[in-house]
């Protein structure tokens, strides 16, 4: 845990970092704390108006100027993630590094009364479109000299925790996914991939999956931002295929 990292300034300067969901919540606030440490940010989501005001935030802060790709992980196709390499290829010639980000809570219930189709939505969502997608660019990722790939994970992706249904086995197929990918890629040196749980955030999701709780005790997506930073810039270089976690664990 690397809650009191302190990244220097310009520690992303010139890198091409994706950031998938990156409208709100944690994504959005990785977006802007990646910017403000000098990276090319392309914010990934669905929701374009809240892609837009990101893009004017960092603007305004004098960042980098981003770029916003519009992307529903529910519709895409394979063919809509070799597209989308094919644009990044063009624009940018390399990628950095992605953090995968985007997700989907589904709903707390007993596994008993949960239904296929949003089993099937939440899987897309948080696992199948991201692979799909890691495939699409790795020949950009190849592309770089030092490329960090970060998976969002979750308590329940480590250990399975009654209701949490698909939203719980996605995360962890993200972990398995995660560590093949990186066995896969450990002899090329070049590129990083790791899982990071955030811990209990206050965002829109948080608030979901805990409507009684009181968010002021939580911390919010910007607190949590020092380990997103150091696993994203040069720093964290040699750790490949580890479990991280955002916050330290609750005493
Ligand atoms: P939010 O719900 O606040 O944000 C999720 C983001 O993902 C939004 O920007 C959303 O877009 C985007 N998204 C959702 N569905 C799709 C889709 N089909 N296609 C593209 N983008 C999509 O959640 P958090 O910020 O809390 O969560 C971020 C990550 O952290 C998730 O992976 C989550 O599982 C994980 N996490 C969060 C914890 C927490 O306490 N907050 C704890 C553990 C893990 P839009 O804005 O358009 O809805």
């Amino acid at each position: 845990c690397k809650i009191d990292y302190q990244a220097p300034e310009g520690l992303l300067a010139d890198r091409v970092i994706l950031v998938t969901g990156a409208g709100d919540g944690i994504g959005r606030a990785a977006a802007l704390a990646y910017a403000r440490h000098g990276a090319t940010v392309i914010l990934l989501g669905r929701t374009i108006a809240k892609l837009e005001a990101v893009y004017d935030e960092i603007e305004a802060a004098g960042g980098a100027q981003p770029a916003i790709f519009p992307l529903n992980f529910e519709g895409a196709t394979l063919k809509d993630y070799y597209d989308m390499a094919e644009t990044l290829d063009r624009e940018f010639g390399r990628l950095d590094g992605i953090l995968h980000n985007a997700g989907l809570l589904g709903r707390i219930m007993p596994f008993e009364q949960y239904n296929p189709e949003l089993w099937e939505q939440v899987m897309q969502v948080n696992i199948n479109g991201p692979i799909w997608m890691t495939q699409a660019l790795l020949p950009l990722l190849k592309s770089s000299p030092d490329a960090s790939v970060i998976f969002t994970s979750s308590s329940v992706g480590r250990r399975g925790r009654a209701y949490w249904g698909a939203y719980s086995v996605s995360k962890f197929a993200t972990e398995g996914f995660m560590e093949l990918l990186a066995d896969e890629l450990e002899h090329l040196g070049s590129i990083r991939v790791n899982s990071l749980n955030p811990g209990a955030t206050r965002t829109a999701m948080r608030k979901t999956a805990y409507p009684g709780e009181n968010e002021m005790t939580l911390r919010t997506p910007e607190e949590i931002m020092p380990t997103y930073l150091w696993l994203m810039g040069p720093e964290s270089r040699g750790h490949n295929g580890e479990r991280f976690d955002a916050q330290p664990p609750k005493a």
